[in-house]
Order: C-alpha cells, then sequence, then structure tokens
C-alpha cells in the first residue's frame, strides 16, 4: 500500500503544482482534440520518461512504448497489434510530423537477446517479441571487435536495434507514402539513462552525435 499512497500523494502534488499551468490547454483540448506533432516510440523501461526528459508538456507528444521500443513490421492480419495500431493512429489520423525512435542504454530487452528466454507460458509473448531484436543481434556480433566485452556489446546491440527498428517503420505503407511526399520525418535516437544525454542517428555520417549538435 505503501507504493500505492506515493502515488495518490504525487497525483495531488499534481494537481496543485503542475496542472493549474496546462489547465486552460488542456480545457480547450477537449473540445478541439489532441493536436500532437511527435510520435515518440520508446521502451517501457521505468527509467525513460518521455516527459521528463524532453520536458515536453501534455498534449505535445502521441507515446508508445513497449519492450524494447521494437517495431514490428507492417503484417495486417487479423491478430490484435498494438503497437501497429499506435503507429497507424498517429501516422494517419493525428498526422504527425515527426517520428522518434528512442532506443536506450543498459536495455534489459536487448540483453536479453543474449540469455536463453525458457519455453515457458509465462514469457510466450515476450520470447516471440524479443525475435524483432535478432537482426540488431546478428549485425553487431558480425561486426564488433570483441564480442567478449559485454559492455560495448549491449551498448552496440541497442543502437544497430534502433536502425533496424527504423526500417520497419518503413514497411508501413502510410508511414512510406508520408516519407515520400515529405511530410513525415524518422529520427533514431539513443537515450543514457546514467547521464540524461541523447545522441541522434546522422544518416550522413552513419554515426550516433550528441542531440544539443542539431540546434
Ligand atoms: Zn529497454
Amino acid at each position: 500500500m505503501h507504493r500505492i499512497k506515493q502515488l495518490i500523494k504525487g497525483n495531488e502534488k499534481f494537481r496543485s503544482l503542475y496542472f493549474p499551468y496546462f489547465e486552460k490547454d488542456l480545457k480547450r483540448s477537449v473540445d478541439i482534440g489532441q493536436k500532437p506533432e511527435v510520435l515518440f516510440i520508446g521502451c517501457s523501461d521505468s527509467r525513460v520518461t518521455p516527459d521528463l526528459m524532453l520536458d515536453t508538456k501534455p498534449g505535445d507528444m502521441f507515446i508508445l512504448r513497449n519492450v524494447g521500443n521494437f517495431i514490428p513490421p507492417f503484417k495486417a492480419d487479423n491478430d490484435f497489434h498494438g503497437s501497429a495500431a499506435a503507429i497507424e493512429y498517429a501516422v494517419s489520423v493525428l498526422e504527425v510530423k515527426d517520428i522518434i525512435v528512442c532506443g536506450h542504454s543498459h536495455c534489459g530487452a536487448c540483453k536479453s537477446l543474449y540469455d536463453d528466454i525458457p519455453n515457458d507460458t509465462s514469457l510466450v509473448h515476450v520470447k516471440k517479441w524479443l525475435e524483432l531484436g535478432e537482426r540488431a543481434k546478428e549485425f553487431t556480433l558480425k561486426t564488433i571487435t570483441d564480442p567478449n566485452n559485454k559492455e560495448e556489446l549491449y551498448r552496440q546491440t541497442e543502437r544497430n536495434s534502433i536502425l533496424y527498428q527504423v526500417e520497419n517503420l518503413f514497411s508501413y505503407p502510410a508511414v512510406k507514402e508520408r516519407i515520400d511526399n515529405k511530410t513525415l520525418k524518422i529520427h533514431g535516437w539513443y537515450y543514457t539513462i546514467e547521464t540524461g544525454t541523447i545522441e541522434y542517428y546522422d544518416l550522413e555520417e552513419k554515426k550516433f552525435k550528441p542531440l544539443k549538435e542539431l540546434i
């Protein structure tokens, strides 16, 4: 109960301290709807805090978080595709202008790619989901100089995965169409949780660089 009490206190603090700043905009948005211009795709990791680390306000970003910030390729079948639905909604209904795929350091999902996940019903969805990181793992193992250096192995896998997830985004016809007509941009970001810094992937130099260099 202690933890839930903490959250209740947190909501009281939010209502008295922060909510007044957003109240007008939030009430207006109830009439006109949300108009976020950014779709942020990040990991469910509790240390990844999109609104806090980017100092954004309610209404600024449509946020999709899942295990590993993985993007399943477009697959229009009868199954329940939560991540795909969020992407479609953001791109085709909200018409966001930017999509940020943000990986992070010390990602449990990326590390798990190197572990044996048991064939257990309690992890059946996790095991399947982690297949979305396989290509990043294979590429990292092929290109890394010292695979025994775990720190380097995991950090590179996390970064490489971002590029493969971005590639999967292109498999969505609506995404591809809007990129082709230049109404949508995709960004690959990497958040280091122990420093709070973010890097972006520079397409020309083919490497991650400090985000602040973009200003
Ligand atoms: Zn993660």
